[in-house]
């Protein structure tokens, strides 16, 4: 029952410093605690636990397991079907592990479990170093380390993952375990893509790269001018050198095309213009922000609270049914926020093999993803219901694999479907090794399968 695990976790962590404290329904900061990013989401756990220490994970996993209380661990609490809550069980809230050190003559980093992309851009960029990750300030560095890691630099340096050198995590059995390349090799490969399912990670320690000034450029055309646009992006994306990527954001009423250059600054106009000139743009934004100052650029739009759905995949090109599909689904969208996100990837993601990691969609040249974003429960089903149709009819023609990091659905299927048979089956039978009882089953699941 809640209310006696609630009291042997405080008897247990009795010890625990100021950087710890548990909450349970009771208490007046529960609400708030509570709360992820989605704001469709509303699970009521038996409690939170804010810890600051390794000890502190190791002893919340243990108890979880004694007392069949599902645990769900958070970082920034970015997972769109919300998995870093749950209904009844104990929620290890992270975000008090939020330090990053950083070495700058060896450009490796050390970041703690519960850090967010804003603690690691601003630890590097005082250095003129920078970890490729997304692109959304107060997403959690775990969450979107685990599933992979997409974001303006993963053409240039590759993946998050492919910048990961080692962590130590907590397994099920509440066991600290350091995994890399030379030690517990067919973990580190199942964590690079594999998401929470292996244990708890507290720490991660990524290489860094040198990163000089950048540009960004941003249009956004009107609608009438959607055909050509996407027709002459596609072309021009088509030719893009490694340093630069590009970005759509497609809504009902216009489409941004985002072009980020971080090559050498003598060619950086020439190569981000092109995408200013697809049509007649009703809106330019063209210089002027730093890294970091972009890093945060949409932080208020995808707020936290608003309600979220997304369904995404890969494409190997954006071909004539990929522009007709966008162009009708788009026309239907159920809200002015609701969008296709269009990121194109390539490049150094390419670079590394298929089978080197268990993120699965290295072929890809753009991920894309639909995504309704709405404030009225009232609009619930409508806007799943569009993200589910627009992302569907896009799903049908994309390439093999997913993200698994941007799909609100879950289940069995869609993991299955993401990972295809045999890195799903590798990861089962990882799975079954580190946890046999899945113990952690709140994640994008793989089912643990000795066999
Ligand atoms: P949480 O909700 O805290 O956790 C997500 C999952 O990871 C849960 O299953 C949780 O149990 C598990 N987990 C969390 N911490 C740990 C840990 N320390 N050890 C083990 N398991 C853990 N992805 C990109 O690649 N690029 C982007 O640019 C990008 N932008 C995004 C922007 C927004 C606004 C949102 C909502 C998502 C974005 N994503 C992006 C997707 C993002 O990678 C996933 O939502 C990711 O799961 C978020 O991680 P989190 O730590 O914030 O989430």
């Amino acid at each position: 029952d809640g209310g006696m695990l609630l009291a042997r976790i405080s008897k247990e962590l009795e010890t625990a410093g100021p950087n710890c404290i548990i909450i349970g329904p009771h208490q007046a900061e529960y609400e708030q605690l509570r709360k992820v990013w989605n704001g469709m989401v509303d699970r009521r756990p038996a409690a939170i636990v804010r810890t600051g220490t390794v000890a502190h994970v190791a002893k919340v996993v243990q108890l979880a397991a004694e007392y069949g209380a599902l645990p769900a661990v958070r970082c920034g609490g970015h997972s769109i079907p919300g998995l870093s809550t749950g209904d009844d069980g104990i929620v290890l809230d992270l975000s008090a592990m939020n330090r990053v050190v950083f070495d700058p003559v060896s450009r490796i980093a050390e970041v703690e479990g519960g850090a967010l992309l804003r603690h690691l851009d601003v630890a590097g960029a005082a250095a003129g170093l920078v970890t490729p990750a997304g692109v959304i300030s107060h997403t959690g560095i775990a969450g979107l380390t685990l599933g992979g890691g997409m974001g303006w630099l993963s053409r240039r340096f590759g993946l998050t993952i492919d910048n990961l050198l080692g962590v130590d995590l907590i397994t099920a059995e509440g066991r600290a375990l350091h995994a890399s390349a030379d030690i517990e090799p067919e973990l580190f490969w199942g964590i690079r893509g594999g998401g929470g399912n292996f244990g708890v990670v507290t720490k991660f320690r990524f290489r860094m790269q040198p990163l000089g000034p950048v540009l960004v450029g941003r249009w956004k055309y009107p609608r009438p001018a959607f055909g050509a646009v996407l027709r002459g992006y596609r072309d021009l994306a088509a030719e893009a050198p490694r340093e630069l990527t590009t970005a759509l954001t497609i809504t009902s009423t216009a489409i941004a095309v985002s072009a980020f250059w971080s090559g050498s600054s003598g060619n950086a106009f020439a190569a981000i213009q092109p995408y200013g000139s697809l049509a007649r743009p009703d809106a330019i934004m063209v210089g002027g922000q730093t890294f970091l100052e972009l890093q945060s650029r949409n932080d208020a739009h995808f707020a936290w609270g608003r309600r979220y759905y997304a369904k995404g995949g890969f494409l190997g090109d954006i071909d004539d049914r990929v522009i007709n599909c966008l162009l009708d689904s788009i026309a239907t969208a159920p809200t002015p926020d609701s969008e296709f996100y269009v990121l194109q990837l390539g490049g150094a993601v390419s670079d590394v093999e298929e089978a080197a990691t268990a993120y699965s969609g290295r072929a890809a040249k753009f991920y894309w993803v639909a995504e309704p974003v709405w404030d009225n429960p009232m609009d619930d089903s409508r806007c799943i219901a569009w993200g589910r149709s627009a992302g569907g009819r896009m799903a049908a023609i994309s390439q093999a694999g997913n993200y698994l990091n941007e799909q609100a659905d879950t289940g069995k299927e869609v993991s299955y479907h993401a990972y295809g048979a045999e890195k799903y089956n590798r990861l089962s039978a990882l799975k079954a090794r580190f946890d046999p009882s899945n113990l952690f089953r709140l994640n994008q699941n793989i089912e643990p399968d000795p066999s």
